[in-house]
């Protein structure tokens, strides 16, 4: 047996995991000539907030202020347009105005003026005394005088002035009267009449007040000739014009109110805006605190492991990158720690996953306990941890740190009230002397692990070079095996199983044999554990069933009847699903294996309660199939499943039974054996019962079969007939003195 023990040797392994699988795995992660240098881009922290948010505030400022600029036009455009209108009605005030005036003056002209009676304010004019008729008297002896068209208007625009405002004028260049002379922008206007323009208009302040000032030009009528014939006017010419003022305080009133509904409007419209703008960078900045921590939960879930918190395999090879770099330029030494939790399967397969998952946790807890802030612990996975020690003292610090880790793990867990008791075995690399890149580091590491493991564990080893050799033996021996199945080199030898007291051959265990053309003949210790953990298990286990049942239809066939075959079944093929279906169709298709096939398991099959081994056990049972419990006492189950699971008999290891005659000890034990399974009905079958002392203790004891070299080596299968005829009957006569003999069942 491995100095694994058979429970780690044989069981699915996360403590012993397949070292170079491993190995495999950890040189995937790197290029195998890569220098020393950091590759943090994969586990670079997510992008800070302040970055997006101070981004997102640009934009809204951005936002806000075109928003802003967009209103605000929009309010003067309004504004201006608003101010035209008002303008504009202005305008057709005026021109109204204008219109009437002239509508008036070329009334009064074509009638050739109007005679008003004198009176103050119709004096006759001194302008018109050129008239003969200036003035008349009528025949009830009333006195009237002439008015021309231009002072009764002026007259009228007095009075209409005086009632509404409005203020009219009539001016010429060449003002008959000095009183109607224009001012400057009416002589502009009149001088631009003159070249032929038709209207002319501006704003302007008279006495204070805004007014609309419109002026059109006033041509010569036939009318007009009258009383302006002297001063050489023809018809036609534009002597003057006609202008009007029309306040616009009204207009203005009008205008300042719709501007001040504008401007409420348009401020509702802007505060809408902006609280839009406001709204969508409150969400955008939750969006970005919900992506900020979205990426922060990716990166937290890519780079540190959810049942302990610790890094994981991931950020562990970025912070091992790193440190490495930082030793290489400052020709420090590193040291990375390899630590394996020992045995922890049996604990999860005992206890079960959830006190497995708080052991894990506790552990991990410990470890951060044993080490600096600036070294890092991290878990690869299973019970696998690594430290990296970034900066060590001639591997001074780093022995304390791993008697300090083993120490610490010593102490008994306490878990939900049960009191579990933990150790771990630790390989150390130290860089540079060991490795200069991650993967050789780890892989070295790892390597000098397995053999604390090998050693006794509960201990940690430096890395040698010398067993990175036997590693490499182990790659090779893998890729041999892998050939070997291919290739079918492998082969059984059977054993003869033989009933203690009577010595007659009851059956025979079938052992499997690599006969491998580089190797030689190499025995199963060497190579099952192997593949077990390389995953060969499963092709390897079938074939020996098939070749099991095959031999002895071959040797019903020759007339040699084994009452029973036993075949070895790895705990790793016990628990693979479709296992027992397997077996039930092998069982279909060979029905001599009916009643005479023994699977030989170990105490492991039970310390996997979640896969149901009862319910295993008794489908198979049910169809025939006998269950015996191969190296009985060696694992660490409590005995209680004796009496829970099914077996039809127990195999005594060959530890027991080597030195029953010497030691008293294990005399005891094995006495207590035999009586505890008769007591629940089982058979004991001995092995490796190599003495006649051996044989006669255990046929005193009670033992129900016995198995070792005493009674026959295991043998090939064209050997077995042969050696059941003619020498398993001499050995026994040999032994006839000691135990009563019947002649072999040949
Ligand atoms: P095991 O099932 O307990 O088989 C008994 C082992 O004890 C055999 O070693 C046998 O050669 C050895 N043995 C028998 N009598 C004596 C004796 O008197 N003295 C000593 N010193 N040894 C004795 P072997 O063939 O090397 O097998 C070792 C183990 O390999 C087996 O232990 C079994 O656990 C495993 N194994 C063998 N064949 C198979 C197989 O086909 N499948 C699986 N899964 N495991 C197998
Ligand atoms: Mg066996
Ligand atoms: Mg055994």
């Amino acid at each position: 047996m491995a100095s694994e023990g058979p429970l780690e040797s044989r069981g699915t392994t996360s403590s012993v995991q397949p070292v170079l699988t491993r190995l495999t795995r950890s040189i995937h992660h790197l290029s195998p000539l890569r220098p020393v240098a950091a590759t943090g881009a994969v586990n670079a922290l997510p992008r800070k907030t302040g970055h997006d948010e101070r981004r997102l505030h640009i934009q809204l400022w951005l936002a806000a202020t075109v928003w802003t600029l967009l209103v605000a036009s929009i309010l003067l455009w309004t504004q201006r347009s608003v101010d035209s209108e008002m303008l504009g009605l202005a305008r057709q005030e005026a021109i109204a105005n204008v219109n009437k005036d002239q509508a008036f003056r070329v009334w009064a002209t074509t009638h050739g003026g109007i005679y008003v009676p004198i009176s103050e304010r119709t004096s006759p004019s001194p302008y018109l005394s050129h008239i003969p008729e200036r003035d008349l008297v009528t025949p009830s002896g009333r006195r009237l005088t002439l008015m021309n068209p231009a002072y009764m208007l002026r007259q009228m625009m007095d009075d209409y002035n005086e009632l509404y405002g409005v203020k009219g004028r009539i001016t010429s260049l060449n003002p008959l009267n000095p009183d109607n002379a224009p001012d400057d922008w009416e002589r502009e206007a009149l001088t631009a009449f003159a070249k032929g323009e038709k209207e002319r208009f501006e704003v302007a302040k008279i006495d204070g007040h805004a007014f609309l000032r419109l002026m059109r030009p006033m041509p010569t009528q036939e009318g007009c000739l009258k009383c302006h014939f002297h001063q050489g006017h023809k018809v036609g010419d534009i002597p003057g014009g006609v202008g009007v003022s029309v306040p616009l305080s009204g207009y203005l009133a009008a205008g300042a109110k719709r501007k001040q509904n504008l401007w409420v409007g348009l401020s509702m419209v802007w505060g809408v805006g902006i609280g839009g703008i406001w709204l969508g960078g409150k969400r955008g900045k939750q969006r970005i605190l919900e992506r900020r921590e979205y990426e922060e939960r990716i990166w937290h879930q890519a780079n540190f492991d959810a049942l302990t918190g610790l890094s994981n395999r991931n950020l562990f090879m970025d912070r091992l990158d790193r440190a490495l770099a930082y030793a290489y330029r400052q020709e420090h030494q590193l040291a990375l720690l390899f630590i394996d939790l020992d045995r922890f399967k049996d604990v999860n397969d005992t206890l079960g996953h959830v006190i497995g998952d708080r052991l894990l946790q506790e552990a991990g807890r410990r470890l951060k306990a044993c080490v600096r802030e600036m070294d890092t612990v991290s878990r690869l996975g299973g019970d696998e941890f690594t430290v990296i020690l970034p900066d060590i003292v001639e591997g001074i610090s780093t022995t304390l740190v791993a008697g300090n880790i083993l120490a610490t793990l010593s102490h008994p867990f306490e878990l939900d009230g049960q009191e579990v008791h933990l150790s771990a075995s630790i390989g150390i690399t130290i860089f540079p002397q060991d490795g200069k890149d991650p993967g050789m580091l780890l892989q070295n590491a790892d390597t000098a692990m397995y053999r604390a493991k090998a050693e006794g564990r509960n201990i940690y080893r430096y890395f040698t070079w010398e067993m990175n050799k036997a590693a490499e033996g182990r790659l090779s021996l893998e890729s041999a095996l892998r050939r070997a199945l291919k290739r079918e080199e492998f082969e059984l030898h059977y054993q003869p199983i033989l009933n203690v007291s009577g010595g007659s051959l009851v059956g025979a265990e079938a052992l499997i044999r690599w006969d491998s053309p580089e190797r030689g003949m190499v025995g199963p210790d060497e190579f099952i554990p192997l593949a077990e953990e390389c995953g060969l298990i499963p092709p390897l286990g079938e074939w020996v069933l098939q070749r099991a049942a095959a031999d002895l239809a071959k040797w019903d066939q020759a007339g040699l009847t084994l009452n029973s075959l036993s075949v070895n079944v790895s705990t790793l093929q016990f628990r693979m699903k479709g296992f027992t279906d397997k077996m039930l169709a092998l069982l279909q298709s060979q029905i001599h294996l009916r009643s005479r096939l023994f699977l030989e398991i170990t105490e492991s099959v039970f310390m996997d309660e979640q896969g149901e081994p009862g319910k295993r056990l008794d489908r198979l049972r049910e169809q025939g199939i006998r269950v015996a419990i191969d190296d009985f006492g060696t694992g660490y189950s409590s005995l209680s499943y004796l009496k829970r699971f099914p077996v039809d008999s127990i195999k005594i290891d060959r530890s027991f039974v080597c030195d029953v005659t010497d030691d008293p000890e294990n005399a005891a034990l094995c006495e207590a054996i035999i009586a505890m399974a008769h007591h629940l009905g089982i058979k004991v079958v001995a092995e490796g019962v190599e003495t006649v002392q051996q044989w006669q203790f255990l046929r005193d004891g009670g033992c129900d079969f016995a198995q070792g070299y005493l009674f026959g080596r295991p043998m090939p299968f064209d050997a077995f007939p042969v050696f059941l005829k003619q020498h398993l009957p001499i050995v026994l006569q040999n032994h006839a003195s000691i135990a009563p003999i019947r002649p072999a069942n040949t």
